[in-house]
């Protein structure tokens, strides 16, 4: 009979995949909206010294993130090792037939796998979670008996909600405004603090794209983020962690050549369609990266979903999309469910995905760019889905014919690393 001790920390099998006891403390990083460009200028400008030496012994890899493009799927296909079919989520929002509603999907009721994190928490693991936005943890703490918060509400922590309370003093920080890269840099010091004085086998920090939404890769403001990065991965790799540095999604400029954004208002071409291509019912567009923080991008992505009358006629509507310089797919459900890995209950009857530089809208009036105080820089769509995949240790070889995700990060630290 296995002793107690050998049955906790066995390997963990998580969604149909097994994942090592780590023999170190495993730190998966999720820079949100780190397009491959921004610490590739950061290094190549010399204001990533450690990420730069890091990666001669490390790995430097990249990485396909899920479809769409957006925070809370790679999130939880991060947090789950498993894409949206199984996770669930596959936006911020999605449409409710039944209620007739948009639902917001950070509610853990949305949530069809469990996570990493409650799985090893549970076999007697030390987790923890930090995010910068609240949106992410009630979803990333899902039955998480663990450490979890965000950077967002730190100062309203408790042992009982949270596992920790005084994270504020212990990192003798203030609390960052919402939109500002100290929000970020509030979730990594917790990180560096939290992995020397708790030591966590498992520990996951993600970070805001507030940064990368308003300013290029190589720019002052950006470089200046990366350069305030890479002293925090020198804390985490001198602690002797397995480091994983991933994004969510990359970030482009959805803008034309004088800085007005390039978009395409998918609502306004389907109230002109002609009559009966809808077969006189009404039609209804959702943006998945609509959420509570607008200043990031206007409710503008590269990806839209589209919910029709029963009795509409796909194909012309298809045509008539796909004719729109700067849409480059519209997909059925079932083809775009099987190409990306989608809930096909939570996906309207048309995916739509526009091109590098392009986003897409409902309506003009009903996207306020007032607070847009910078060109448009947005994700969502195909051009947005290579992000780094960055390890402080060498990495074995991958599987034959293994097309590396970001959500591989915990079986890449616990099953390809040297601990
Ligand atoms: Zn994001
Ligand atoms: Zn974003």
């Amino acid at each position: 009979m296995a002793n107690q001790e050998t049955l906790l920390k066995g390997p963990v099998d998580v969604n149909g995949r097994l994942y090592a006891w780590p023999q170190s403390p495993v730190v998966v990083i999720c820079v949100d909206g780190s397009e491959p460009a921004y610490h590739e200028r950061a290094i190549a400008d010399g204001r990533m010294p450690f990420l730069e030496s890091m990666l001669q012994d490390g790995a430097d890899l990249r990485a396909q993130c899920v479809m769409p493009s957006f925070t809370n799927p790679n999130n939880l296909s991060i947090a789950t090792g498993a894409p949206p079919a199984v996770h669930g989520i596959c936006g911020n929002y999605f449409f409710d037939a039944a209620s007739g509603a948009e639902v917001m999907m950070n509610d853990p009721a949305l949530l069809r796998a469990p996570t990493i994190f409650a799985e090893f928490a549970d076999r007697g693991a030390k987790v923890a979670v930090v995010t910068a936005k609240d949106k992410l943890r009630l979803l990333l703490g899902h039955n998480l008996q663990g450490i979890c918060f965000s950077a967002e509400k730190a100062d309203q922590l408790t042992v009982a909600d949270n596992g920790i309370d005084n994270i504020l003093e212990r990192v003798e920080m203030g609390l960052p405004p919402v939109y500002s890269a100290g929000l970020s840099e509030l979730v990594l010091a917790a990180g560096v603090n939290i992995l020397a004085q708790d030591r966590p086998d498992l520990m996951y920090l993600s970070l805001t794209d507030y940064i990368q939404h308003k300013h290029a890769p190589g720019s002052p403001v950006a470089n200046d983020f990366y350069a305030m990065l890479d002293g925090y991965l020198a804390d985490l790799d001198m602690l002797g962690a397995v480091v994983v540095i991933t994004a969510d999604h990359g970030m482009n400029a959805k803008s034309d050549g004088h800085g007005c954004p390039q978009v395409i208002y998918l609502q306004q071409i389907l109230d002109q369609l002609p009559a009966g291509v809808l077969g006189g019912g009404t039609s209804r567009v959702v943006l998945p990266i609509t959420d509570p923080y607008p200043a990031h991008h206007g409710a503008l992505g590269s990806c839209a979903t589209l919910y029709l009358p029963p009795a509409s006629d796909l194909e012309a509507v298809t045509c008539r999309l796909i004719r729109e310089d700067g849409i480059i797919e519209v997909l059925r459900r079932d083809e775009a469910c099987g190409r990306f890995e989608l809930p096909a209950d939570r996906i309207g009857d048309l995916v739509v995905i526009a091109d590098r530089n392009t986003a897409l809208g409902t309506s003009p009036e009903r996207h306020d760019l007032s607070a847009l105080s910078e060109p448009l820089r947005s994700h969502g769509g195909l051009s947005e889905q290579t992000v780094p995949f960055l390890v402080n240790r060498p990495v074995n070889s991958l599987p034959a014919g293994h097309r590396l995700r970001n959500f591989d990060a915990y079986w890449v630290a616990t099953a390809l690393t040297e601990q």
